[in-house]
């Protein structure tokens, strides 16, 4: 197969929602289509505890969640899917975020119980950064739902985004009957209990076909009338507007039953674009340029706690890995020849053969990789939009043994290179201060601290409530900034210059006090 062609199979995408939406069962389904499990099971250690690899992990099997993002690979028709698997639980952490830059669409998913909620609000934000685009699957027919009219009214008005449903439900709950997908003018019959096993599904074809009145009874009338009410009232697919994550394909069924997740997939392949090229700070790769090149987004620790095995999670940009090949580290400017990187097919690790541009890659890393890092063929740019973002809860973290400051102070700038957690090292006094997007962050970070680097943490209120990373081009007022704001400046594990304010108050008056100073949300590794 051409290189081209393999380009343009491939769909790399993580499915954004709301925790208890139904992420995890859409995975299990959407495996199931790919024939990677013969009978969809449960794939998180949520259910199983199979993947209780660690002891950090040991903490997701306890709480029931999962804090660890993964990657599986499927087909799907004549087509490879990569799903990247985001954490659903309340308590999150930067690496959602940062998934997002690894991707080329996203599947929204919505209980249809609920309609639009607050997570799925703060992850439709992150893939604004990038205009990502946006397939909506509305799920959970089988049970009472709100009216799918005012569902798609919400997505637009919260969301800001346009919605052209795709697939139409008829009835909902016990009466829910399947859909009309109004591109291939046609009427998918649903049968409950059939949620293991790929439906064999029966369809009509045409609305006006008399065998749909013999087949839905009275829902039939409804549904050509409800459709014309859609037809006025919603919007048509129109793929420039997706590609630019202004408008989504929306369909409707029930993960749990199996059913519309087909059409979704459908929708995924002929609609979400192949591997798109991403900027970097020389200009751009296209994902057809043969030259190896990729990013890492996410690095995982203790995979398996016996070899102090991290894996770094590598997006590959454009060209082909290779096992042996030689790659260059960008930021340390050396060559390094990989062997031994790993895939996810469906969950489990095996020995990667070849990958190309769409594919994720994990890379061993032994303490020489972080987030953010560029691996290329030998060329000097850097990928640029791997951002750090400002945490939002912070904590004093203090030694319960006060020898070990260096070691704590090694291991936290060695989790914040990770991206497992921000630390901040306050100008005028030695605190550590721990800041997280997710509250399960801290917890994760004395975990590992125990486990990792044999101190022993605990925590303690500190008074910050937000910070900013701060640039200005000149230094002199760089400078006077810093002599004069030193009290609420700190730095990063990265030495970077960070303002930490007590409170959002103390800050927009800092920002009115000093418009020459940037005050940035977020930072570029
Ligand atoms: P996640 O937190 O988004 O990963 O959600 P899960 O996939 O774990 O689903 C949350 C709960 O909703 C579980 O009890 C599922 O069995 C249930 N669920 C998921 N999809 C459906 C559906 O289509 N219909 C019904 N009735 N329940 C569903």
């Amino acid at each position: 197969m051409s290189y081209q062609s393999e380009i343009e199979k491939r769909r790399t995408f993580a499915i954004i929602s709301h925790p208890d939406a139904g992420k995890t069962t859409i995975t299990e389904k959407v495996l199931l289509f790919g024939n990677a499990l013969q009978i969809a099971g449960t794939i998180k250690g949520k259910k199983s505890g199979q993947h209780a690899k660690s002891d950090w992990m040991e903490m997701e099997k306890e709480r029931g969640i999962s804090v660890t993002t993964s990657v599986m690979q499927f087909p799907y028709k004549d087509h490879l899917v990569n799903l990247l698997d985001t954490p659903g639980h309340e308590d999150f952490s930067e690496d959602t975020y940062r998934t997002l830059t690894a991707v080329d669409s996203c599947l929204m998913v919505i209980d249809a119980a609920k309609g639009v909620e607050a997570r799925t609000i703060k992850l439709m934000e992150v893939t604004r950064l990038r205009d990502t685009p946006i397939i909506t699957f509305i799920n959970k027919l089988d049970r009472d739902t709100r009216d799918p009219i005012d569902l798609l009214d919400e997505v637009e008005d919260i969301l800001k985004i346009k919605c052209a449903p795709i697939t139409w439900p008829i009835g909902m709950g016990k009466e829910f009957k399947g859909v009309y997908h109004l591109l291939r003018d046609e009427t998918i019959l649903y049968k409950s209990g059939q949620g293991h096993t790929i439906q064999a599904a029966r369809s009509i074809k045409g609305l006006h076909n008399p065998d749909l009145d013999a087949a839905i009874g009275v829902y039939a009338e409804e549904l050509r009338d409800m459709l014309e009410l859609v037809r006025g009232a919603s919007h048509e697919y129109d793929h420039e507007a997706f590609l630019a994550g202004e408008l989504t394909p929306v369909f409707f069924g029930t993960a749990l039953g199996n059913f519309g997740v087909d059409h979704m997939l459908d929708g995924l392949i002929k609609w979400a674009p192949k591997p798109q090229g991403r900027e970097h700070d020389l200009g751009r790769v296209d994902s057809s340029d043969k030259s190896f090149s990729g990013f890492v987004f996410k690095i995982q620790a203790n995979m398996d706690p016996k070899h102090r095995d991290r894996i770094a999670f590598c997006r590959v940009v454009s060209g082909k890995y290779e096992k042996g090949m030689k790659m260059h580290h960008s930021r340390i400017g050396k060559d390094v020849r990989v062997a031994d990187a790993v895939t996810f097919f469906a969950g489990d690790r095996s020995l990667l053969i070849d990958a190309y541009a769409g594919d994720i890659i994990g890379l061993h890393n032994h303490g020489s990789i972080k987030i953010g890092d560029t691996f290329t063929s030998g060329e000097k740019y850097r990928f640029t939009g791997i951002p750090n973002f400002a945490p939002e809860l912070f904590k004093r973290i203090r030694l319960r043994d006060p020898l070990k400051q260096k070691q704590l102070q090694k291991g936290l700038i060695q989790l914040s290179e990770e991206g497992a957690v921000q630390v901040f090292r306050p100008l005028q006094n030695n605190d550590l201060i721990v800041g997280a997007v997710g509250v399960l962050q801290f917890d994760v970070v004395v975990a590992r601290l125990k486990a990792e680097y044999n101190v022993d943490a605990i925590y303690e209120g500190v008074a910050v409530a937000t910070a900013r990373w701060v640039y200005c081009d000149d230094a002199r007022k760089l400078d006077e900034f810093r002599r004069k704001a030193e009290v609420n400046l700190a730095l990063d594990g990265g030495d970077n210059l960070a303002y930490i304010a007590p409170t959002m108050v103390n800050l927009s008056l800092a920002q009115e006090r000093h418009p020459d100073i940037e005050f940035k949300t977020t930072r570029e590794h």
